[in-house]
């Protein structure tokens, strides 16, 4: 099942060619401009989870928005699982979340595509980007970074020397407005320079930083719309940056609320969320829905999985999601 070489993956040519460009090109997204693709034509949707622990309810929120998504719009939905980070990934954690996936009749199109195996392409991107003199090494801790509430102030760009082992390479970004209009939280707006600074492209520990490995399969596979959780819309003007620098459409997007636990802490591994149980996919899958803000009118209790998705695929109506950036969740789904 795990091989991204014979999977039969869309070969898209940006995947192969990248397309020279320099930062004297006008590349960038002016402020109210927009580059997003028609969905109607040949929509393209993906789920890509990280495999560091079984599917809580927060993760089936993403998928299941995803799906319905594009199954609305009549399109693929992938699957891609993201792991470039063997520490954080317990064995089975890939094969436990598509065989959850499966029994909540979320099944998606095509072989499933491993991060793991594409690390050449992610490589590839790099040095294709440090040859038009967009990258440079950073050893800045931390905590350095912290201090600035995250942001990072391009200290090590003009640096008379630059750092000679372990170092993250980041690319310049250039100082200027980005602005999206997402289909879920409206017009969202970020300067590169002061809300976010050059980002990791392949962090110090030598591994792919996540920015680079997303923005290269999500034009690789062809993905037209993005759905996924609140919690990286502030990733996305970054990505849509790296997309334009390296020549390749920027999709839609669509951030949906993250589920909290009582405490208001995002439900993931780290904070003990539950596995969802798919002996109880009905349940769940009806209170991600109502979490979603859709129509459950006329939903009784002997549906299955698929038919409860089938009426969801037909209601399904974007504008009913929370414009919200979380909402907290009870006990038994967090
Ligand atoms: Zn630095």
């Amino acid at each position: 099942m795990k091989s991204a070489k014979d999977s039969g993956a869309p070969e898209s040519p940006a995947a192969c060619s990248l397309r020279p460009s320099s930062p004297g090109n006008s590349i960038f997204l002016e402020p109210g401009e927009s580059s997003s693709t028609d969905a109607k034509l040949g929509y393209v949707g993906r789920f890509a989870p990280s495999p560091t622990g079984t599917l809580h309810f927060g993760s089936l929120l993403s998928a299941l928005a995803s799906f319905l998504d594009a199954r609305a719009h009549h399109g693929r939905w992938l699957l891609r699982m993201e792991d470039l980070d063997p520490s954080r990934e317990p064995a089975g954690a890939a094969q436990q979340i598509l065989e959850t996936l499966d029994a909540f009749a979320l099944h998606w199109d095509g072989d499933v595509i491993y991060q793991s195996d594409r690390l050449t392409e992610y490589h590839n991107t790099l040095t294709f980007l440090n040859n038009h003199n967009l990258t440079y090494g950073c050893d800045c801790s931390r905590q350095r970074i912290r201090s600035n509430e995250g942001v990072y102030d391009n200290l090590c760009r003009n640096r008379a020397s630059p750092p000679i082992d372990d170092f993250a390479i980041r690319l310049r970004l250039p100082d200027t407005n980005i602005q999206f209009e997402d289909r879920v939280q409206g017009i969202y707006q970020q300067n590169l320079s002061s809300d976010c600074g050059d980002v990791v492209l392949r962090r110090r520990d030598g591994l792919i930083a996540y920015q680079l490995a997303v923005v290269v399969d999500d034009a690789w596979q062809g993905v037209t719309d993005v759905v996924r959780g609140y919690d990286l819309i502030d990733s996305t003007p970054r990505q849509i940056a790296l997309q334009q620098i390296l020549g390749y459409q920027t999709p839609r997007y669509a951030h949906i609320p993250v589920a909290c636990n009582t405490m208001g802490q995002k439900l993931s591994k780290q904070h003990f969320a539950k596995a969802v149980e798919p002996s109880n996919s009905r349940v769940y899958l009806r209170e991600a829905l109502r979490f979603l803000g859709q129509d459950l009118s006329g939903n009784t209790q002997t549906e299955t999985p698929q038919s409860l998705l089938q009426r969801a695929i037909e209601r399904w109506d974007i504008q009913r999601v929370p414009k919200l950036a979380n909402i907290p969740v009870g006990h038994q789904l967090g």
